[in-house]
């Protein structure tokens, strides 16, 4: 047997996740809410059974689903897709972003990623039979590097895959930033795939800086983004892209090949939720205020608190802790502290200079209690 992705194990989220489970620990390692969402979603889905919507949607997904997901982009960053021809629903952005690579990049084309960047990009790359080219990330500020990615583009560069806010980081695009990619991509033909799954959660009055919101961008861009981060419904896989209908016309070639649609209760559930902008607008202050909690805890410890600008990541240093590498201290943190974390290392094709480690701060204000004060034992 030769393996398509020798270089891959079980993911690091799976690992520490099964390994908070089997110690107890308190699990800020995979990014997930461990509160529920909201009553009224799963009643729109109940419902939606209910009233016998159970049979496949269109291909392209629940049309109603599709027409609010435009209107609210075109709300928010001012750019029309057609929901007929060019909003697609997928199973999650996971699914969205493999479905991208497959239907654009051909065997032998260099992929551009940004290091670090979430653990599904680079094997997505490498199912197409294309090189995944990491140009790091400014290895103190974890911004995008301009002059970086301009030396890694060359005539063989398909695509650059690109994520605001970033996982693990918490870095969010500023306008200028966005700006600088445009003018970087206008002499080029490289298509670009934005990866936009925590765009309601930037804090401290920041705007969420999406590629649909620059014309020149969005003409050239696969937009991604997903409910699960948005409803608190990771466990439900459904998320969304956006494109420029020739674009889209691609994408869909692959999707109705892959998964052919999404459950069809989820999507009417959504789509009814989705009629309410409160339902995302008051994601931001929401995380904000947990942020802001988890913060002050993380200060009274040992631990060297990072700037998180947006999602619901907070990377810390340990420095000050321990001498083990951050995936060693992950484990040592989740089997003997009770608190489980994820390692930066997991998101670099090399290990990072600097170590860091990740917690998700998506959990009840209890849940963070308890892990802050096992964190200020250490
Ligand atoms: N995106 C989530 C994280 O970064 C996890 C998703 C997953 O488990 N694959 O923690």
């Amino acid at each position: 047997l030769t393996s398509r992705l020798p270089n891959v194990g079980t993911t690091i989220f799976t690992v520490m996740s099964a390994l908070a489970t089997q110690h107890q620990a308190v699990n800020l390692g995979q990014g997930f809410p461990d509160f529920d969402c909201d009553p009224s979603l799963v009643n729109a889905v109940t419902a939606a059974m209910r009233d016998g919507l159970n049979q496949y949607p269109p291909m392209t997904g629940v049309p109603l689903l599709r027409q609010r997901v435009a209107e609210k982009i075109a709300a928010l960053h001012a750019h029309r897709y057609d929901p007929e021809r060019e909003i697609t629903i997928t199973a999650g952005a996971t699914q969205a972003i493999l479905t991208a690579v497959l239907a654009f990049v051909h065997p032998g084309d260099d992929v551009i990623v940004l290091d670090p960047c979430y653990d599904s990009y680079v094997p997505a790359i490498e199912l197409a039979g294309a090189r995944a080219v990491r140009v790091p990330l400014h290895p103190l500020t974890l911004r995008p590097d301009m002059a970086a990615i301009a030396a890694a583009l060359t005539p063989r560069t398909r695509a650059l895959l690109i994520n605001t806010p970033h996982n693990p980081s918490g870095t969010v695009w500023t306008m200028a930033e966005r700006q600088a990619l445009a003018d970087l991509l206008r002499p080029t033909d490289v298509l670009l795939i934005s990866d936009e799954v925590y765009e309601h959660m930037v804090f401290d009055g920041q705007p969420h800086v999406s590629a649909s919101g620059h014309a020149e961008l969005a003409a050239r861009s696969l937009v991604i983004s997903s409910f699960g981060k948005t409803f608190h419904v990771t466990g439900w896989k459904v998320g969304y892209v956006a494109a420029p209908a020739a674009l889209m016309a691609e994408f869909r070639k692959v999707h109705q090949f892959n998964v052919f649609t999404v459950n069809t209760p989820m999507q009417q559930g959504l789509a009814r939720f989705l009629a309410e902008p409160a339902h995302y607008l008051g994601l931001a202050d929401f995380y904000q205020a947990k942020r802001d909690a988890f913060r002050a805890g993380l200060a009274a410890t040992r631990f060297e608190l990072l700037p998180c600008e947006g999602t619901y990541f907070q990377c810390v240093g340990y420095d000050a802790i321990s001498d083990l590498p951050d995936d060693a201290f992950c484990r040592w943190l989740t089997t003997e502290v009770g608190v489980a974390a994820i390692p930066l290392s997991a998101f670099y094709a090399q290990r990072p200079q600097r170590r860091i480690v990740r917690f998700c701060f998506a959990k009840q204000d209890a849940t963070l209690n308890r892990a802050l004060e096992r964190l200020a034992q250490l």
